[in-house]
């Protein structure tokens, strides 16, 4: 395997390129940041063009994950992969466990976990080779999905949005629209009727509407018309990019609150829109961290806890206040407001000098 590295491109820690002609492995490992801890991020295969197209993809989304774990309170820093290939077509073991010994070669300043185009068995022939892995199956220790923790972490920061904006967080009778009812949006849905709020969603799958029209009550409206439902908060729980210009000015909500990761088409342009029309909007990577402080209680402490992880996850509701509050007294988009949060802690913890990893204790795994 051919690996070499990168150093100080937009910033980032490291950046490694890993190529093996034998396995038809072609991918790239992005550390942004290991100021607050070890840079943990999911491996997403996809068929990039070209391998500028994957590298852009990898820098910005490691960068994403400092400013998720920094704002969430953990000790992790950013990092994220990508592997250059068709997941429907290119997978192999041989493949896996070479991209696994690039991971090992890293010694825990890279930790795994699953993302788009990668699933729990690929995650567990990486295991074969490097311990630094995350999101495996309960029966390697693991957390399995982390799509109900993370919907319980939405269901937190629509609390906070409610409060904020009603001055009461109860969400009895409020009309929330989903986009998206699957992994995370189906586990939403199911919390919110818990709740009392009603629900109104879509999604492109006719299984998954059937599904949460069935079980949890949501009344299904055509996937275009998602936008225009007259309604208290929108969750979008689908794609990125959703809040756009053709968007912004359809919605007929007080709040945007909900799981989908890059919510913001152009964050500088559309944060500001949002404002504008006098809607509260909860940044994303605040909202929807619950699924990293899930695989984060898998790699501390004494091995992973389903009810740890779910108190941790509860202080999404803090964090989003926090957010809120700074965004009204500095005068910024919340988006802002949840940067700085994000800026000032790495900042803050830099001055402890490098490598300062707190307490975190990565424990040990039967590999
Ligand atoms: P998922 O694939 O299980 O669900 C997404 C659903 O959206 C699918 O059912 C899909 O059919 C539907 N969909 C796609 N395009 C649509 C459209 N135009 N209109 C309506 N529905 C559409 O994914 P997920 O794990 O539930 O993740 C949802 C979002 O939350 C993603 O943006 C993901 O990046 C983000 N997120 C997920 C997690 C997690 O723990 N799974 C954590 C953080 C962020």
């Amino acid at each position: 395997m051919d690996i070499f590295e990168q150093v100080g491109r937009m910033k980032h820690e490291r950046v490694l390129f890993c190529s093996n002609n034998d396995v038809g492995l072609k991918a790239i490992i992005a550390v942004h940041s290991t100021v607050l801890g070890p840079a943990l991020g999911g491996v997403r295969m996809w068929p990039y063009n070209t391998t500028d197209e994957a590298l852009t993809d990898v820098l910005r989304l490691s960068r994403g994950m400092t400013y998720k774990a920094a704002a969430a309170g953990l000790n992790l820093g950013g990092g994220k992969a990508v592997i250059i290939g068709d997941p429907k077509k290119d997978k192999s073991e041989a493949l896996f466990r070479t991209f696994g010994r690039a991971i090992d070669s890293l010694g825990g300043l890279y930790i795994s976990a699953e993302d788009v185009g990668v699933d729990m068995e690929d995650m567990e022939l990486i295991l074969t080779e490097t311990r630094w892995v995350t999101g495996v199956s309960p029966a390697y220790g693991g957390s399995g999905d982390p799509s109900t923790v993370t919907a319980f972490g939405v269901l937190q920061g629509i609390k906070a949005a409610a409060r904020w904006r009603y001055g009461d967080r109860s969400l009895e009778g409020k009309r929330i629209a989903i986009q998206g009812l699957g992994s995370v949006g189906g586990y939403l849905a199911m919390y919110l009727k818990e709740k009392g709020a009603q629900l109104v969603g879509c999604d492109i799958d006719p299984e998954q509407e059937e599904h949460c029209a069935e079980a949890y009550g949501v009344e299904i409206v055509p996937t275009k018309e998602i936008f225009d439902v007259e309604c208290d908060i929108f969750a979008p729980c689908a794609l990125g990019a959703v809040l756009n210009d053709e968007t912004i000015p359809r919605l007929k909500c007080d709040i945007i609150a909900g799981a989908a990761n890059n919510q913001l088409a152009v964050p500088r342009r559309h944060g500001p829109a949002i404002d504008e029309r006098g809607i509260l909007y909860a940044p994303d990577f605040v909202i929807n961290a619950g699924g990293l402080i899930n695989v984060y209680n898998e790699i501390t402490g004494s091995g992973y806890n389903r009810e740890r992880a779910l108190r941790l996850t509860r202080g999404i509701y803090l964090n989003m206040m926090r957010v809120f509050e700074i965004s009204k007294t500095e005068g910024v988009p919340t988006y802002v407001a949840a940067n700085r949060v994000a800026e000032e802690r790495v900042a803050n913890v830099n001055k402890l000098g490098a490598t300062h990893w707190g307490r975190l204790v990565m424990r040990q795994r039967p590999v």
